[in-house]
């Protein structure tokens, strides 16, 4: 990494967990994670979820379309190039034999497991792991390919800020116990309980990391009213947990890089009487986590997290272009308005010091 006073360039970067929705929100959505990154994980929990092979395919081509009128539109230079690496949504349903396609599609690079009504639109997700998806976990085990979790036990009786502590000890450890050589991917850790088991795991695992899991904690969302802008799932924790996770991050610890979970919703949805879960950081999300790697001199070990732990983990190459942040002081919008979409960016209205 080329590192000089008021710039820094890295291998380009992937987002290994990003939520690009569909329609018009998709096209509204997309500039942002291309300008920034040469690949990303999509999630799969759209309002119909992508639950077999052939919707992933569906989906793809959507997105790549989509990519494509960017170009058309010459609204990012034509040697500009994106993958989207496609995932399948887990349900009680799943058959194993979609495993098997998925991983031959050369597409598909991965199963999300939400457990059922965790987050937006995972009314469809698992209800009973171990009783209805063994033979699934069997064969991605086998074929080696990742399992994602939203490691939150989604119930209403557990505090709502111990919920991934409860999920490891009551789904994880079992799955451990029982797959011991399946790849999971503890996506968004938001605990320290979370990092310590990522952090001591003896089988193959890594864990995503958002930006506003490693610059905020849970006095955000109140402070001085409420703001919803600050809600997303897992919710933000106590500061404790957050110094747990930068210790983690800023260890070198190959196990965790970089997961925006950019979740966007539009403004009227999320300052509501009942708000929707989810932060929009694609904006500017590598000049967020430039700023929070900054802040704890920790420049050197963005590149390792933001560029190469991802795909050393998924085991694809890589990327061989670069990106250059620049140091450039300027103040994060207080909206985004594109067509008659309009989306609140992570940290809206502060100051930001890089810029892409
Ligand atoms: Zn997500």
């Amino acid at each position: 990494m080329d590192k000089l006073l008021d710039r820094i360039v890295i291998t380009k970067p992937d987002d290994w967990h990003v939520h690009f929705r569909d329609g018009e929100m998709l096209d509204a959505v997309i500039f942002d994670t291309v300008k920034q990154f040469s690949r990303a994980i999509i999630m799969p929990n759209l309002a119909d979820a992508i639950k077999t092979t052939k919707m992933a395919e569906n989906y793809r081509s959507k997105i790549l379309d989509s990519f494509a009128r960017l170009k058309k539109n010459n609204q990012i230079p034509q040697e500009n190039t994106f993958t989207p690496l496609m995932t399948i949504y887990l349900t009680d349903d799943t058959k194993p034999e979609e495993v098997l396609s998925a991983h031959s599609s050369g597409f598909i690079f991965a199963f999300k497991l939400y457990p059922a009504a965790s987050t937006t639109n995972s009314s469809a997700g698992v209800t009973n792991l171990f009783g209805n998806c063994r033979k699934v976990l069997e064969k991605l085990q086998y074929v080696g390919m990742p399992l994602l979790i939203h490691a939150e036990l989604p119930d209403k009786n557990i505090d709502i800020f111990d919920r991934e502590r409860f999920f490891i000890d009551r789904i994880l450890i079992s799955l451990r116990r029982d797959f011991p050589d399946i790849k999971l991917v503890f996506e968004h850790v938001s605990t320290k309980e979370g990092v310590d088991f990522v952090m001591e795991d003896t089988g193959p695992i890594a864990a995503t990391v958002t930006p506003q899991h490693l610059i905020y904690n849970r006095n955000s969302l109140f402070s001085g009213g409420l703001n919803p802008h600050f809600y997303c799932l897992p919710i933000l924790k106590a500061e404790e947990h957050r110094q747990a996770i930068l210790k983690a991050v800023f260890s070198g610890s190959k196990r965790f890089f970089l997961g925006t979970d950019s979740a966007p919703h539009n403004r009227s949805l999320k300052e509501n009487r009942c708000g929707c879960a989810g932060c929009y950081n694609a904006y500017n999300a590598m000049a967020l986590y430039a700023s929070v790697f900054e802040a704890n001199n920790s420049i050197d070990k963005l590149e390792a997290f933001a560029s190469f732990n991802g795909p050393d983990f998924y085991g694809l190459p890589r990327n061989r272009d670069f990106l250059v942040l620049y140091r450039k002081e300027n103040i994060i919008p207080d909206m985004l308005e594109i067509g008659k979409i309009q989306l609140v960016p992570l940290g809206a209205g502060s100051v930001i010091h890089w810029n892409i």
